[in-house]
């Protein structure tokens, strides 16, 4: 039987959070929530007169977070969306301790809570060559790599036979830039969950189901 459960997946980029919260998916009823796409989506509004998705287009591309404020009001409309009304799995928020403390309290306000956090690692090299050869389709959201999970002809969907195309923030500059973000502004909250009882850290490093396992069994024995 599935049940609903609210995760928060913490890594730096490429560390493998949207990869597992998609697997995560299959044995529970929550969804995954991943502010990048949402943010991706935003942003690609070329034509309204707000100023808020080139303003999105413009942090992204350099690497920088969105500020708070807007990114708190932002998950803030996401996350009530009827998709997550049996629970959530986020990928990519909270990414600063004030979009921590204000994803509590707008749980508590709902009589909900996180059941559990779970940090993945990996080292800096293999985060540069997971995120440096990272491509997908716009089409069906299948992602490949070039090397280590290539398509079956290079540039193809496998799916749908879409081009497949790169992020445009997957590059060695604005990766270095997201990589100092996380160290600064991202992991100093694992002590804010580590305090509450909820922080798991699972060794990224290995085969991607072998994570996925040892997700599933910490996700098992909170449920129990
Ligand atoms: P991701 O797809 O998770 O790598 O996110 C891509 C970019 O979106 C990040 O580099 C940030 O610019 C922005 N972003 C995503 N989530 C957040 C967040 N929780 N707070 C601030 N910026 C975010």
């Amino acid at each position: 039987m599935r049940a609903s459960i609210n995760i928060i997946f913490l890594g730096a980029p490429g560390a493998g959070k949207g990869t597992q919260a998609q697997l995560i998916e299959k044995n529970w009823d929550s969804k995954p929530l991943a502010t990048g796409e949402m943010l991706r989506r935003i942003s690609s509004n070329m034509t309204s007169d707000d100023p808020l998705p080139a303003k999105l287009r413009q942090i992204m591309a350099e690497g920088q977070l969105i500020p708070d404020d807007t990114m708190i009001e932002l998950l803030q409309q996401e996350i009530g969306r009827e998709k997550y009304k049996n629970g959530f799995i986020l990928d990519g928020f909270p990414r600063t301790e004030p979009q921590a403390i204000a994803l509590e309290e707008m749980l508590a306000k709902n009589d909900l809570r996180i059941d559990a956090v779970i940090m993945l690692t990996a080292e800096e090299k293999a985060l540069c060559e997971r995120i440096l050869g990272r491509v997908f389709c716009s089409e069906c959201g299948a992602n490949f790599h070039t090397s280590l999970n290539p398509p079956k002809q290079e540039g193809l969907c496998d799916a749908c036979n879409t081009k497949l195309e790169r992020r445009k923030d997957d590059n060695l500059e604005t990766l270095r830039k997201r990589l100092d973000v996380f160290h600064a502004q991202t992991e100093p909250i694992l002590p804010y969950y580590k305090e509450k009882g909820l922080l798991t850290t699972i060794d990224g490093m290995r085969e991607i189901a072998q994570i996925a396992e040892d997700i599933q069994n910490t996700l098992a024995s909170i449920r129990k």
